[in-house]
This record gives structure tokens, sequence and C-alpha cells, in this order.
């Protein structure tokens, strides 16, 4: 088998369970030295277990891989950079970031609390930038030494109900959304250090979807398997990826395709008398391309 990440360190955050430990586990069995994080909590983000990260080292070594366990809360400042030191500290370099944590809080706005709305903001979004901010920190001065390029990894995670928008989830879909954002701008900033920024909306059957969409069939498990999401991951952490950056990738057992971002749309001549408006907005309206809905492409 042809290994992609031979010798490469790779920290994926809440790899626990899911999809982040299915990166994990695939990324080893391609060569790469992999921290796996989790904080352990539950699916609201409550309470903290190291035991999810350990099982899933224990299964690396346990198939000839290296790894180690670290359960920081990735949006914790200090915890976030003792991540990134840790990955140094034990494999000697930082090469890909995968940010992967994440908890759900659903509720409609109209009823959604601040406690719900402040948890979901932090762990996705500063969660992204805290370890972020530290990983690129290091990759900053790593180009700065070797003059070279750090050609390294970041690859975040937003969602369909970020990119697309999914109904209860104003708090985790403007947090996926946010994280889009955040992908491309960090690709613009980060490319001159030889770093690419991506980021996967994934869809697996996971503690965090089981109780939506229906009954769970034999098919549903099939292409559910957060298995079907890593081989993208995989890639993206390779060297082989270095041409492609500031994309966002839809990966599941159902599709693999590139989410388009947004672009202007029909244009009018700007007016400062807001009474003659509803004419020209009811004519941008009707030209202008219309939202996707969860699947990307059936129409709002
Ligand atoms: P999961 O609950 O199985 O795994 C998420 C892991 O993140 C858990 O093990 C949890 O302990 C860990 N975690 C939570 N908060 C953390 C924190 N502050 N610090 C460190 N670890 C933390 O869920 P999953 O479905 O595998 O989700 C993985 C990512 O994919 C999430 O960002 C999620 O929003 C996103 N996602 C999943 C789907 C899907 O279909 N499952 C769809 C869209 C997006």
């Amino acid at each position: 088998m042809t290994r992609l990440c031979e010798g490469r360190v790779a920290i994926v955050t809440g790899a626990g369970r899911g999809i982040g430990r299915e990166y994990a586990l695939m990324l080893a069995e391609h060569g790469a030295k992999v921290v796996v994080n989790d904080l352990g909590g539950a699916r609201d983000g409550a309470g903290a277990d190291i035991g999810p990260a350990h099982d899933v080292v224990a299964e690396i070594r346990a198939a000839g891989g290296e790894a180690v366990a670290n359960g920081a809360d990735v949006s914790d400042w200090d915890a976030a950079k003792g991540m990134i030191d840790q990955a140094v500290a034990e494999f000697g370099r930082l090469d890909v970031l995968i940010n992967n944590a994440g908890i759900l809080r659903d509720r409609m706005l109209v009823n959604m609390t601040e406690a719900e709305w402040d948890a979901v903001i932090k762990v996705h979004l500063k969660g992204t930038f805290a370890p972020s901010h530290h990983a690129a920190a290091y990759w900053r001065d790593l180009n700065k030494a070797t003059g070279e390029g750090a050609n390294a990894r970041l690859i975040n995670t937003s969602s369909v109900s970020g990119i697309y928008g999914n109904v209860g989830q104003t708090n985790y879909g403007a947090a996926k959304m946010g994280i889009a954002a955040f992908t491309i701008i960090a690709s613009r900033e980060l490319r001159r250090y030889g770093v690419t920024v991506n980021a996967i909306a994934p869809g697996a059957l996971t503690r965090l979807t089981e109780d939506l969409g229906g009954p769970i069939t034999e098919e549903r498990r099939r292409r559910g398997d957060p298995r079907w999401v890593a081989p993208i991951a995989v890639w993206l952490a390779s060297e082989q990826s270095a041409e492609v950056s500031g994309r966002m990738f839809e990966a599941s057992g159902g599709v693999l395709a590139i989410a388009e971002g947004w672009h202007r749309g029909p244009t009018a001549e700007p007016v400062d008398d807001p009474t003659v408006l509803g004419p020209i907005v009811a004519d941008m309206v009707a030209k202008a391309r219309r939202n996707a809905g969860m699947n990307g492409m059936d129409l709002d």
C-alpha cells in the first residue's frame, strides 16, 4: 500500500470518537504520527474524560503505529498551545492540524438560551481559532528558520448546516459558516509560509447525528460509516495536496464534492432613496440564484 503521510506529524482534535477517530486511525495507517486530542465530554460538551483518546492511541499502537493522547479543551487558549507543543516535543515537528472537535446544542432561535449559544460558538469557533493560531505561529517560525516553506496543512471542519443552513441550528450553523470564512481567510494569510488551509463538511452517522434523519437502516449505517470521510482528510494532510487551498469539501458515504462559496449575483445602480428600492430588489431577487437546501442542490 502506498502510504500518503509517511513520517508526517498530525494533531486531530476530537479524535476519541466518530469522524476524528477515523481520521486518526487512517492517518496512522498512512504512516503519520498522531496526537489524538479529545476532551471526552458528552454530546453537548458537558464533562471530560481522557478515556476515548487513550483508547484510540491504544488502537493505533496495537496496529504498529505511533500516537499519543491529549485531553485539552481545544477552546482553552493555553491548553491549545500545550497541544501544539506536545506534538513537537513528542515527535519533533508538526505538519498537520485537523480541527474536528465539536458539540451540538440544537434549539429553535426563539427558545435558545445564552448558554446554548455560547457553548457551541466557543467549542467550534474558538476551538478552531486557538489551535490554528498556535500552529500557524509555529509554522511561521519554521518557515523563517528554514526558508523552505513549512509544507504544512490546516484542515477545519464545517458542516452543510453552516454552508447551506439547517433549522434548529442558528448557533451551530453560524459557527460552521464562520469556520468556512475562517478557512478562506487563513488560506490567504498562511500561503506565504507554505501552509494550505481547507475545510471538510462531513456527513456520518455518529452520536451527533444518530437521532436525526429518521430510522437507521442498514443502508444508512453503511453510507454513514465515518470511514468514508477520512480519505479526503488523509489526502489533504499529505504532501500531494500542496496546490489545493481555501476549499470546502463535502465528504460522506453519499457524496464527495467541493462546495462553492458566495459569489456576487445580480447587481443594480446604488440609490440614495429607499422608496425606489422595491422594484429594484424584486428584479434582483428574481434574477438571483436561489439558496441551496441541505443537500447542496435543492432550492430553498
Ligand atoms: P462526535 O461527538 O462523535 O465526536 C466529536 C468529538 O469531539 C467527541 O469525542 C468530543 O469528546 C470531542 N470534543 C468536543 N468538544 C471538545 C473540546 N472542547 N475539546 C476537545 N475535544 C472535544 O461527533 P462527530 O460527528 O464525529 O463530529 C466531528 C466533527 O464533524 C464536529 O466538528 C461536527 O460538528 C462535524 N460534523 C459532523 C457531521 C456528522 O454528520 N456527523 C456533520 C457535519 C459536521
